[in-house]
């Protein structure tokens, strides 16, 4: 430092067992304040007092500590997330903040936040009916209310996954505030919750894939290619309703994965995925390729027989009668359907992925072509699925879907 002081510097006196020192602001009411910095040394409290200084330059500083709702709801919802993160980042974060956060941490001073009260609101959070809490049954109108708003509460108590998930929004908005040194640790993640549960679900076999493909086939299903592309490529729900007819090279025969459909909120958005690493082709199998051209012929009659009413959208692949987007909700729903009305075990679709390796050896696709598909979905392909895929059951299925296709697969 310097032997002349700066103009004002002299504001920095001994304080406690430190120094303080405090700057003239104008709070976001427009009034004017003392803002005060705190500190063991001379050297630290100078620091934050030129840092204050900086700050009041710029424009108004608030004074007082903020609350966490504040905090959360004001500034890192609508100036962190919003513009930085993923759509339907910003509405997940932004439920966990309204309903489980806000309503029991929203009083508590951002800076007075202790490791205690995170733990003693993830009890609590455990034990609250989010039917009372938000109101759900109140909801309703007077004549069908059946259960919290008539004295019967239904016990909807969050699950693990959404304690879970409260616990992380908070952690993630605190590192942001320890970032910006509005606080010094980050509290919630001192506190344990246990993980959610996983349900053990045995996945379809490779006959039970087949006979649901042969049916999905048989009905004319619109959505007959996507189960394809879930099955033998192991693509999400996203990743499919996503794409765009200038995805697929029918020549070459690949699929080039690049864009989601997302619902967030309200919307369905159509938007690019992540291309790192995504810049690859997946190799399409001869069965892909035959019901994405089948797909095409479908969705053009489907074009004519809507006439005016058709609404092109993006090029999209897969589209309801009318060319909107398939809701991904939608999409769940009906491949529940489908899997009960072909009399197989409904299974949660994602975990059709784990039939993926098999299916391919079963449709004699060449192992190095297998394994470029394989590779995104980290999926392994182990000497038990060449085993499986070449029972005589599973080879029967496989050609009974084939002939559904009319011609080999
Ligand atoms: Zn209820
Ligand atoms: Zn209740």
């Amino acid at each position: 430092m310097s032997g002349k002081r700066g103009n004002g510097e002299g504001s920095i006196y001994p304080y406690k067992n430190g120094y303080a020192a405090y700057v003239w602001v104008t709070k976001p009411d427009g009034k004017r304040a003392r803002k005060f910095a705190y500190g063991k040394t001379r050297e630290e409290v100078h620091e934050k007092w030129l840092a204050l200084h900086a700050e009041a330059k710029k424009g108004p500083v608030a004074t007082r500590h903020r609350t966490l709702a504040a905090f959360l709801a004001y500034y890192w919802l609508d100036s962190i997330v919003k513009p930085n993160l993923a759509p339907l980042s910003y509405v997940s974060y932004e439920g966990y903040v309204r309903l489980y956060i806000a309503p029991h941490l929203g009083v508590k001073r951002l800076d007075k936040l202790t490791v205690r009260d995170v733990r003693e609101w993830l009890t609590k959070l455990s034990a609250v009916c989010q039917c009372c809490a938000q109101g759900k049954d109140a909801k309703r109108e007077s004549n069908r209310r059946k259960c919290c708003a008539v004295g019967e509460c239904c016990e909807s108590y969050p699950s693990r996954r959404v304690i879970q998930g409260s616990r992380d929004a908070l952690r993630a908005a605190l590192t942001h505030a320890v970032a910006e040194e509005e606080i010094t640790k980050n509290v919630a993640s001192l506190v344990k919750v246990p993980k959610p549960r996983r349900r053990r679900i045995k996945p379809w076999s490779v006959a039970e894939a087949g006979r649901f493909l042969a049916d999905a086939a048989a009905r004319d299903d619109h959505l007959f290619a996507a189960w394809v592309l879930v099955l033998c490529l192991g693509l999400r729900r996203g990743e499919v309703l996503g794409l765009m007819w200038k995805s697929v090279d029918f020549e070459t025969g690949e699929l080039y994965v690049d864009h989601q459909i997302q619902r967030a909120g309200r919307q369905i958005l159509h938007r690019e995925s992540k291309t790192e690493d995504s810049d690859d082709f997946l190799p399409l199998p001869t069965l892909c390729l035959k019901a994405l051209r089948m797909r095409r012929a479908q969705q053009s009659g489907d074009r004519k027989a809507a006439g005016e009413l058709w609404q092109e959208s993006h090029d999209l692949i897969f589209t309801t009668k009318y060319g909107t987007p398939i809701e991904p909700g939608n999409m769940t729903r009906m491949f529940a359907l489908r899997a009960r009305r072909a009399g197989l075990r409904v299974i949660p679709l994602r975990n059709t992925r784990h039939t993926c390796s098999s299916l391919l050896v079963a449709l004699k696709v060449h192992p190095k072509v297998a394994q470029r598909i394989l590779r995104d979905s980290q999926i392994a392909m182990t000497m038990e699925v060449y085993a499986e895929a070449s029972e005589e059951e599973v080879r029967a299925a496989i050609g009974k879907l084939s002939d559904a296709m009319g011609g080999t697969g």
